[in-house]
Formats: C-alpha cells, structure tokens, sequence
C-alpha cells in the first residue's frame, strides 16, 4: 500500500513539472523598452503561459545562446537589429519554424529567406528608420535629403555619428550597399570620414544633442530615439528634439533605410509549439501597435491604423521605405567592416 502512494506521490510530482514547463516561456530579450511590460502580461492572460524573461543586449545575448549550447533553457529571442538576426541565424542559434500565420502578415523582405525546407528563422516584428538631424541654422534641407549628401565635402567637419561599427551603421551601410554596389559605398564611407565633426562616439540620442548644441551641423539617428526625446517629461531633452531639422533620406530616390527588431524561436527550445504561439501573437494587430507604438516604431503588418503624435510629426504622415530584402542588409556586413578597416572609420 504504502509503495503504490509512493508511486502515485511521483507520478503526480512528474505531471506537475511536466505542466510548469508546458506553461512557462523563457524570453531572451534585447529589447530595452519598459512599455513591452503589458505586452506579455496580456499574452500570459490570454493563455496561461508565463514567461520569464532574460534581458541583456544583442551581443550578450548571441554569447550567451553559444554558451548554453543545447542545454540552453531560451524558446524565444528578440533582437533589435537586422544585422544581429543574420548573425544569430548564421549561427545556428534559431529554429526555422512554419506559420502560416506568420508569412500572411508579415511582409517577405521583413523577414528570413527561407531554407530548403521553408522554414523561417527569423521574422521583422516592428521597423524603425535611420534618419538624418541637422542645424537649421546651418544648413538648408536640400543640402542632407539623401544618404549620398552626407559625403558630399561640402558638409566638411560638419558630421557627428555613432561607431560605423555598431550594428544600426552596419545595416544602413549594407542597406547602401544594395543599392550602389561595393565601390560607390567604400568611397561613400570615405566621405563621410572626411566630413566628421569629432570622431565617432555616443549613441543616437547623444548625435541628436550634439546637433542641438552646435557641436555638428548634421548627424544619423534611428527615429525612436527622436520620437523619444519629443516625447520626453524632460523639458530639456524636448527642447533639444524640437530645435533640429529631420529629414527622411532618400525620397526622391530608393526611399529611407528600415531596420527592424524581429523575434524567433530558440534552437534548442524545448517548447516550440508555445513559443510559434507567442511570435503569432506578437504579429496580432493589438499586439503589434503595443510592440511598436511602445518603443516608438512602425508596425511591419501593413494596414494598421497607428495613432503616434511624435512619428506623424516627424515624418509629416508617411514615408517613402527602401524596398530591399532585409536579410541581405546583414549578409553585408563582414564586407562592410573591412571597407570601415580600409577607410579608417572607427
Ligand atoms: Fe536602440
């Protein structure tokens, strides 16, 4: 009698782990937005999936997947960045997964190609753009409406951006070079050297201060951190958003450079059918403004009315986007550093 209550006493044990790790979702996120919050407490909610969630950067996230190898406890990964989902997929850190949910909303050339067996290791969750600052009263908005001008040595000692090595330059530089081929980008590179106020330094926000200061005349930044300091309780940082120029490059042209933030499911995850679940509901139409609107981003499934005062503001409406595959923004990048090598820029 008393071995069978043993037995029964382990079997229920089983079940209940059994059940917890059923019910429970390890996210590994790169994502720094505390508005992302409310977006998986409603997924837990809806249902009854937990999730514990691991933040850290892109880098420290990619290290960390190769150090846990199979025994890794992630089914989800969020990057920010085109070029670090490549590398991620690249290394075999992701699981290519089929939903057809996923391929309906989700643009093509915001995602993954494809492998041999249709599986897709990666999908765009939410875009942002890499747009250009500048002094009004320095310059007109004609002299810096493309990426192309930014080169032009006109604007000589004029030019402040962040390390040409951070994965945001990365991309916009690949993206570049979809669009004018190996040799006109190296030289671009070359330019843009050439016209640098300082060496490169800081984040995007400190490029927007550094305009607002009078430091450089013109300078790169990802939208969010705009929309951001506009948005900002700080009056300080608002002012300093409201007093620089911006321009959406490109629109005569191939259209401005979108990154994207994406998600996918773990290599190793030991919880797939839960963690396609999740990505399907980041891509649901609530889900999505939340996801984006949160950070200040554009959602990637199309048709979806957003209502961000900052980013109407900014971009006057709507924009014109580069049409490029994504993935080949980060296939480019090992080319891209060695020109970054050759050109000097740090
Ligand atoms: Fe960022």
């Amino acid at each position: 009698m008393k071995l069978i209550f043993a037995g029964i006493a382990a079997l229920g044990f089983g079940w209940g782990g059994f059940a917890q790790a059923q019910n429970t979702l390890n996210l590994y996120s790169a994502r720094h937005y505390p508005t992302d919050e409310a977006l998986y407490s409603d997924f837990t909610k809806a249902t009854g999936i937990a999730i514990r969630r691991v933040d850290a950067d892109d880098a420290g996230i990619l290290t960390r997947l190769k150090t846990e190898g199979a025994a890794s406890p992630a089914d989800v990964i969020l990057l920010v960045d085109a070029a670090r989902l490549w590398r991620a997929e690249t290394d075999g850190l992701f699981l290519p997964v089929h939903s057809a949910a996923l391929e309906a909303v989700i643009p093509a050339q915001l995602r993954a190609q494809p492998n041999a067996e249709g599986g897709i290791a990666w999908f765009g969750m939410s875009t942002r753009a890499r747009v250009v600052v500048y002094d009004k009263q320095k310059l007109d908005r004609q002299a810096v409406d493309s990426y192309e001008k930014l080169a032009d040595p006109k604007l000589k000692g004029m030019l402040c951006i962040r390390s040409g090595s951070h994965p945001y330059n990365l991309s916009l530089f690949g993206a570049l070079h979809e669009h004018m081929g190996a040799a006109a980008t190296e030289l671009w590179l070359k330019g843009l050297v050439a016209n640098m106020a300082r060496s490169p330094k800081g984040g995007d926000s400190d490029q927007i201060k550094s305009v607002a200061s009078g430091e450089c005349a013109v300078a790169v930044t990802n939208t969010y951190y705009l929309a951001r300091m506009l948005r900002s309780s700080n009056s300080a940082e608002r002012s300093m958003a409201e007093s620089v120029g911006v321009v959406f490059p490109n629109q005569n042209s191939w259209g401005t450079h979108v990154n994207v933030a994406g998600a996918a499911v773990a290599r190793y995850s030991k919880n797939t059918p839960a963690a396609i679940k999740f990505l399907e509901y980041l891509a649901s139409p609530a889900a999505q403004n939340h996801f984006a609107n949160g950070n200040n981003e554009w959602p990637v499934v199309s048709g979806l009315k957003m209502d961000n005062p900052a980013l109407k503001a900014m971009s006057g409406g709507d924009f014109k986007r580069e049409v490029i595959p994504i993935s080949a923004v980060g296939k480019n990048q090992i080319k891209i550093q060695q020109m970054l090598d050759r050109v000097g820029f740090k």
